[in-house]
């Protein structure tokens, strides 16, 4: 059976090649139907052969809601009435008992997320976050910390450092030529890059990646992951959007499993190495498909629950993650 020719081509990169912009917008623009298989098996392929197995990772909520930030996507910002809960930043021994709980599932990275801008200065919030990480780190050593907490300062960035954090999570979202018009333009695309910057100079490593389904196009899809190629991040969340009722995209189509596999398949051979997680709209967007997904290309993905909707259980992802691994 013959692949088609722009899978041929792609093929390469089980050799070692890159995949350039051009061939990305070549898969984009011509594979469709059912060669989009023939483009899944690829890219399953390279995942196997050069990226690790499948983890799970879990994040917590751990400031909910009121955020002065206007991104079109989020349930949190306070432009927006989307009826969610809504809380002041949790104490660090409710942090600590979630932390527990994540470590008894089996999972070893753990995300702590705050909505809001972020903290460029040293504010009781902040040092109370500080706190909770030394807390974090004193009672389940075992636990990488993850901290997702907004735009920093380099003064704030290099304190996380000092204070256990493993890894930070910085999403780029979508096209970075495109953020203002497509994700918000309370803060800068520059602001969060400079932030990443900050962080991989004081050894942390990053976490970056996006959303899929805001109305962005397939050259914003490859522009997005040809930037975080150059981020060099070890983690790549990968969201489907839900379009929340009461934000500006309430009413965006849910996108199509086989244009998502696409996106993943593409994602993978522009990123061979990386782990690619699958994140928001697995279960809640993806439903069936989602095996089909993370053959796509994924060796990641979030687990129990996300930041304003739920999951499935841990313990059917735990199943779900060793017969992945056998694939
Ligand atoms: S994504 Fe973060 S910064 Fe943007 S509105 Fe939501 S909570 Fe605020």
């Amino acid at each position: 059976m013959q692949l088609h020719p722009a899978i041929e081509n792609a093929a390469r990169v089980l050799d070692g090649a890159t995949l350039s912009r051009n061939d990305a917008l070549r898969l984009a623009e011509e594979v469709s139907g059912e060669d989009i298989l023939d483009l899944v098996s690829l890219a399953n392929k390279v995942r196997k052969k050069f990226a690790a197995p499948f983890t799970p990772c879990s994040i917590l909520n751990a400031k909910s809601g009121v955020c002065a930030q206007n991104c079109r996507f989020c349930a949190q910002s306070a432009h927006y009435h989307t009826g969610i809960e809504t809380y002041p930043l949790l104490e660090p021994d409710e942090v600590l008992d979630a932390a527990r709980r994540a470590r008894d599932n089996g999972v070893d990275a753990f995300g702590y997320v705050t909505s809001g801008y972020g903290y460029r200065t040293v504010t009781p919030e902040f040092q109370k976050i500080l706190d909770t990480l030394d807390l974090l780190h004193a009672e389940v050593p075992e636990l990488k910390l993850c901290v997702s907490i907004g735009i920093l300062s380099r003064e704030t960035a290099e304190l996380l450092a000092k204070h256990h954090t493993w890894r930070y999570n910085m999403n780029l979202q979508t096209n970075p030529a495109r953020y203002a018009e497509l994700i918000a333009d309370t803060h800068t695309i520059e602001e969060k890059i400079q932030t990443i910057r900050y962080l991989q100079e004081f050894g942390v490593t990053i976490c970056c990646g996006g959303i899929i389904g805001l109305g962005e196009s397939w050259s914003d899809r490859i522009d997005m992951a040809l930037a975080v190629r150059e981020i060099e991040p070890e983690g790549v969340p990968l969201n489907v959007l839900l379009p929340i009722k009461g934000t500006p995209l309430e009413e965006r189509p849910i996108l199509s499993p086989e244009e998502v596999a696409k996106t993943f398949a593409i994602f993978r051979l522009i990123n061979p190495t990386l782990m690619l997680k699958f994140a928001a709209g697995r279960e809640t967007v993806m439903k069936d498909f989602q095996g089909l997904l993370m053959l796509s290309g994924l060796n990641g993905m979030i687990t129990g629950g996300y930041l304003t909707t739920r999951g499935r259980s841990v313990e059917d992802d735990r199943r779900f993650i060793e017969q992945l691994n056998s694939f």
